[in-house]
């Protein structure tokens, strides 16, 4: 299935120079999500995944209905403030500005085999800020997997020692 053309271009979204890639046409189509999420669970079904943690909001769609698939746990990573225990947040940089990244302090146990989760990797920082976190915790990371990769920027290079696999490339 050519699942590159049910990512949509949006020009200059959120702000001028970006071009966001829109994933909501995949999403909206029931053949090509079942089929994105069958394709990761494929690659990771003798992977010994533990627990999925997903990176709010868009790694949540890709990652719960992947835990469901592999009969594993999922764990919400999210923005500053939105987890109601107690965290262990990174913080870290963007284009512009900062973000942080938070994570319940008892989601993983040391020794976990986790899958992480986001729909693209652009930079990587945001999933080196991740990968923090689930180590910071003792989890062992097992792969890092995305919806689409804009390889132009080489996020890959900030996650050099890790697993990383994406179903597109752009
Ligand atoms: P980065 O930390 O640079 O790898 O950025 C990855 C995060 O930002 C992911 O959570 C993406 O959802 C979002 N993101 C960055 N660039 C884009 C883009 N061009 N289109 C859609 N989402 C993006």
């Amino acid at each position: 299935m050519d699942l590159k053309s049910k990512i949509r271009d949006i020009p200059d979204f959120p702000q001028p120079g970006i071009i966001f890639k829109d994933i909501t046409p995949l999403f909206q189509d029931a053949e090509a999500f079942k089929y994105a999420i069958d394709s990761l669970a494929d690659k990771y079904r003798n992977a010994k995944i533990d627990v999925i943690v997903g990176i709010e909001a868009r790694g949540f769609m890709v990652g719960a209905p992947l835990a469901y698939l592999l009969g594993v746990g999922f764990v919400p990573m999210r923005k500053p403030g939105k987890l109601p225990a107690d965290v262990i947040s990174a913080s870290y940089d963007l284009e512009y500005g900062s973000n942080t990244l938070e994570l319940h302090r008892d989601a993983i146990k040391p020794g976990q085999r986790v899958l992480l989760v986001d729909d693209l990797l652009a930079t990587g920082g945001t999933m080196a800020a991740a990968v923090k976190l689930v180590e910071q915790l003792g989890g062992e990371v097992a792969g890092i997997s995305f919806l689409i990769e804009l390889s132009f920027l080489k996020g890959r290079t900030a996650l050099a020692s890790y697993d990383v696999f994406s179903l597109m490339s752009f």
